[in-house]
């Protein structure tokens, strides 16, 4: 029996009620796969403000660095975001992913069936879409100098060869794993940053045989993303362009309670939903659990390279979505309208 041990921070809000779902599910993926998760529980964003004075100790952030992978819920609370900057909540998430140093964003966006009413994108364009958009993270344009004197200003993009190299590669492991096909999304016509982008993913690519290439400029991969969304796998792209994409990516998926993420570098994963804590319905029950399964299924296949587990998480919504069951997000009435407790209960009947 292999051992994991994973760092639990559920955080505010909907955070907590999300989590313990979520680990109902890890739970008999444990039980049916013979695997033995362990958890370690820390707080983060306004509960640990309440309770140490600041939003992310160091004593949690060892217990994370100490772990195969860290499991995150949301954080923020309206009660906090009146507090000066370094203590507000968001404060913690940037400390945790800056000190697992998570240089690779993954995030998920798909298109369930049974979700294509909610999407913006045409029913028929919207059928096969699934796609995973990698997204720099701790380089290019945000953190290049910067400079503003009210009549210039400028903001420097820079990549170093290794920067893309890493990414790369995260790019073509991750293709692998699913249909084989990356589309390197950059703007080397016209930026230098993106011409080394470029030469250095298609340098990498010849490690990854089994994996088709291609690139596109990211204006057309905007326009391409909403006309031809199925011809997308796996994206790869700097920061900014990945920071746009992921969002207009996110949108088509129709709803924000199914969207989960990943944050991975060379050391401890980082596994999230994109939404907040959503207080608005926190402490009611009706919290949608998926996007953070969807996490947990992302935790299994990236940092512990159990694919079996993850696909079976992942078949099991598809197929509690196709049957028409959800909280109300996406139900809004009637007996297939659940709150999260019952919805996973059919997750877990499902798996
Ligand atoms: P939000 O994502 O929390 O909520 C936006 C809307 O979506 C709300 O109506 C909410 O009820 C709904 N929603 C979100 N997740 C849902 C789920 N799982 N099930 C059902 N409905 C869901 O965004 P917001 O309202 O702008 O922010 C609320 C708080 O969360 C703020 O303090 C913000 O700073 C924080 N936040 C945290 C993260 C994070 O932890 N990664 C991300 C975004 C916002």
């Amino acid at each position: 029996m292999s051992n994991y041990k994973i760092a639990v921070l559920r955080g505010d809000g909907i955070g907590p009620e999300i989590m313990d779902q979520s680990l109902r599910i890890l739970n008999k993926i444990g039980e049916k796969y013979h695997h033995n998760f362990s958890y370690t529980q820390g707080l983060i964003g306004g509960i640990s403000i309440d309770t140490h004075g600041i939003p992310l100790t160091d004593e949690t952030v060892e217990m994370c660095l100490a772990s195969d992978a860290v499991l995150l819920g949301a954080v923020g609370v309206p009660k906090w975001d009146s507090l000066p900057g370094d203590i507000r909540p968001e404060k913690g998430l940037l400390k945790i992913r800056k000190s697992l140093e998570t240089f690779a964003n993954l995030r998920i966006s798909k298109a369930y069936p049974s979700m294509l009413d909610a999407s913006p994108l045409k029913k028929e364009l919207g059928e096969d879409f699934d796609c995973l958009i990698i997204r720099e993270l701790t380089g290019g344009i945000y953190f290049g100098d910067q400079f503003n004197d009210g009549k210039v200003a400028y903001s420097v993009m820079k990549y170093t060869e290794e920067e893309v190299r890493r990414i790369a590669h995260v790019a073509f492991k991750a293709a692998q794993k699913r249909r084989k096909k990356v589309t390197n999304v950059d703007k080397s016509n016209v930026l230098a940053v993106s011409q080394l982008w470029r030469a250095i993913v298609v340098e990498v690519a010849k490690e990854y045989p089994d994996v088709e290439l291609n690139h596109l400029y990211v204006d057309i991969a905007a326009m391409k993303l909403v006309t031809n969304p199925s011809d997308f796998d796996v994206v790869v792209t700097a920061n900014l362009f990945g920071d746009i994409l992921s969002d207009e990516a996110a949108v088509m998926t129709g709803s924000i309670g199914l969207l989960p993420s990943a944050s991975i570098g060379d050391g401890v994963g980082l596994y999230e939903p994109i939404h907040g804590s959503a207080p608005d319905i926190a402490g009611k029950g009706i919290a949608n659990p998926i996007a953070t399964i969807l996490s947990v299924a992302m935790m299994l296949r990236y940092s512990f390279n159990l694919d079996v587990e993850a696909l079976a998480i992942e078949k099991a919504i598809d197929d509690v979505l196709i049957e028409g069951y959800g909280t109300k997000d996406l139900v809004k009435s009637g007996s297939k309208s659940l709150s999260t407790v019952e919805l996973t209960d059919v997750i877990l009947e499902k798996i």
